[in-house]
């Protein structure tokens, strides 16, 4: 098996972390494996991946049967529809894209039945486009404050997808926003929020310079999807 892709990522976070003056062990690399088949991801893991993030729920649970035995810590971190939580909430260590209070109860519903708590990530919307899901940044901290009364549901984080640049260093307000909005509901609340989730193939280094603490890597690392 060839690591190289892997390795090639971890160095480069490496390098981010040291610019930025930040600990290595803070940022965890996740491979974001839609469309990447099991077999794969099974040599990703015996290269030392432990981290698989999926987007569709279908898809997640024919690769978790599949990779039962291995000790991965799988997360969700597409749009999810409400119908669809029953299916994965026994099996998920952290959702990283609720964005609504249906979901949230959703949720809060399933993982009482199990006796379980959930940590999820409120995914934000902060370039505000139309095409993607996520609260608005002024709805962010409201919203969290009603998901913190839920509890089956611990918020441990915030998550974005901004907007697609050229240049990754135009993506940098877009975190940074992410970064702000965390550490303003912090002052208000006092309650600590541990994750940043953001940062992709094309822009993870710039988001691991303003905070990141999980980066969701895909193409670099499995190939380019057709
Ligand atoms: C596909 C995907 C990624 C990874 O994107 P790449 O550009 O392939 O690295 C990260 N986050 C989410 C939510 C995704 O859907």
């Amino acid at each position: 098996m060839d690591c190289s892709s892997l390795e090639a990522v971890l160095e480069r976070i490496e390098r981010a972390c040291e610019r930025s003056r930040r600990d290595i062990s803070e940022v965890k690399l996740l491979g974001a494996s839609k469309t990447v088949p099991a077999e794969r991801l099974r040599d990703f893991y015996e290269c030392g991946l432990r981290v698989f993030g999926e987007n569709r729920v279908q898809e997640f649970l024919s690769k978790y049967e599949s990779l039962k035995s291995l000790d991965i810590e799988w997360h969700f971190i597409g749009r999810l529809q409400s119908n669809k939580v029953k299916y994965i909430i026994d099996k998920v260590v952290l959702i990283h894209s609720l964005d609504r209070e249906s979901l949230a109860q959703e949720i809060q519903k399933r993982a009482q039945r199990l006796g379980k708590v959930q940590e999820v990530l409120i995914e934000v919307n902060v370039g505000e486009e139309e095409s993607k899901g996520g609260v608005k940044p002024d709805g962010a901290a409201p919203f969290l404050e009603r998901v913190l009364e839920m509890e089956n549901l611990k918020v441990v984080g915030l998550m974005c997808i901004p907007p697609y640049k050229e240049n990754p260093q135009d993506v940098r307000p877009y975190f940074a926003k992410l970064r702000e909005i965390k550490e303003e509901f912090e002052r208000k609340v006092g309650i600590p929020l541990k994750e940043l989730s953001m940062g992709m193939s094309h822009d993870f280094e710039v988001a691991i310079e303003e905070g990141a603490t999980i980066v969701r890597v895909g193409s670099l690392l499995f190939g380019e999807r057709g």
